[in-house]
């Protein structure tokens, strides 16, 4: 896809190949939706939650944010696109599962390593900011790691203060102290093709297997 009018092309070749082709399911799915889980990922154009976990239209409920962050209550700003649709799909959604998914060669987790490539860009580099704590707990533990490793344990830590930020909002952590909400961290490895997933009894990431 190179430019705009492939994404027109690509239209027809999803309506002529799917739309057209499963008129019931998605008749099924034009006046209303009930998504199981909510994914929070990051906006990198690689790492698409709906294909990178197989999933059909309807199945995921979808926030995306740089470096898939989730501002804590203190941090989010009044009119906020990812708590705004946090809270769509948790309280209206009635969501069951939250997924965070990081990747691999995050530009995010990249950009808080060097400040100075992203200094002029007033937005990303506040965005950013908010997964600090993250990467200067792993800068402080690892040091003796060289700077590949220390930056895929902070794209890894960010997940997890991402999924510690969710649980500081009181409607969160009561749902999931109530089992009606579970939160997930995943991590995306596009290199290696691999998916890990938080596994809080080991404290530790680990492959996904069928
Ligand atoms: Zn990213």
């Amino acid at each position: 896809m190179q430019n705009f009018h492939d994404l027109v092309g690509g239209f027809h070749h999803f309506r002529a190949n799917y739309f057209l082709k499963e008129k019931e399911f998605f008749e099924s799915l034009a006046h209303s939706q009930s998504p199981k889980t909510l994914v929070i990922a990051c906006c990198d154009s690689r790492t698409d939650p709906a294909i990178v976990l197989g999933c059909k239209p309807g199945d995921l409920f979808v926030v995306r944010s740089v470096a898939a962050i989730v501002p804590p209550p203190e941090k989010a700003g009044e009119y906020d696109a990812v708590m705004a649709a946090v809270e769509y799909g948790v309280k209206h959604l009635d969501v069951d599962h939250i997924v965070v998914m990081g990747h691999s060669n995050c530009g995010g987790i990249a950009g808080l390593f060097n400040p100075q490539a992203v200094r002029k860009e007033r937005f990303t580099s506040k965005w950013i900011s908010l997964a600090c704590p993250a990467v200067e707990r792993i800068n402080e533990e690892n040091s003796q790691e060289d700077l590949t490793q220390r930056m895929r344990l902070s794209e890894e830590a960010a997940v997890l203060l991402s999924i510690e930020n969710l649980l500081s909002y009181p409607w969160i952590e009561e749902a999931v102290q109530a089992q009606s909400l579970s939160l997930h961290a995943l991590y995306y490895d596009m290199r290696e093709g691999t998916l890990n997933v938080w596994n809080s009894e080991i404290e530790d990431f680990e492959l996904a297997t069928r």
